[in-house]
């Protein structure tokens, strides 16, 4: 990876945009302004775009993107209000080719890799992952990645 200075509210904004045209539910999100964290952009688009491919294929109606600026980091949270998942398969998530409902999962698409890729990229980049979820409610992951100052102006 190449860290430079992301902007998370544009980082945010372009998935929104990206999965709006295939979604008639909502994503909103919410991120200060003046947020930025060290990182390779594509990346983290990566990141983002499996975690809101996941929230779909859970069936939300509504998916939440939300930043949250730490200090010395940020925390990022997607958030959705699809089918959520039970508590005894949250620890094997972030295994490679794991899914919760083999043959339910196969049929929505995807190998099973996407969350472990994730968990590779943020830890790349010195962050961290982490999932709460309730059957019935829905399901957020969040991860943390190291601040960074805006990049500087143009001269
Ligand atoms: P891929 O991402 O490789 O296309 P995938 O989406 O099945 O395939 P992962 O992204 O690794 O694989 O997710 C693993 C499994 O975790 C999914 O198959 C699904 O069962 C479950 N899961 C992940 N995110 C959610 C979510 N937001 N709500 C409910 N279940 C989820
Ligand atoms: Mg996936």
């Amino acid at each position: 990876i190449r860290p430079v200075p992301v902007r998370v509210l544009d980082l945010l904004e372009e998935v929104r945009e990206e999965f709006a045209k295939s979604f008639d539910g909502e994503i909103l999100v919410e991120a200060p302004e003046d947020l930025y964290v060290l990182g390779d952009p594509d990346r983290l688009h990566q990141v983002m775009a499996n975690l809101v491919s996941n929230a779909l294929k859970a069936g939300a109606r509504h998916v939440w993107l939300r930043a949250f600026d730490l200090g010395d980091k940020a925390v990022v949270r997607v958030e959705d209000d699809g089918e959520g998942i039970p508590e005894e398969h949250l620890p094997h998530l972030f295994e490679r080719f794991y899914r919760v409902d083999k043959a339910r999962d196969r049929e929505r698409g995807g190998s099973g890799l996407g969350l472990a890729i994730v968990k590779a990229i943020l830890e790349a980049h010195g962050g961290e992952v982490w999932v709460e979820s309730q059957v019935g409610k829905g399901t957020a992951f969040s991860f943390s990645l190291p601040a960074s100052g805006p990049p500087p102006p143009p001269r």
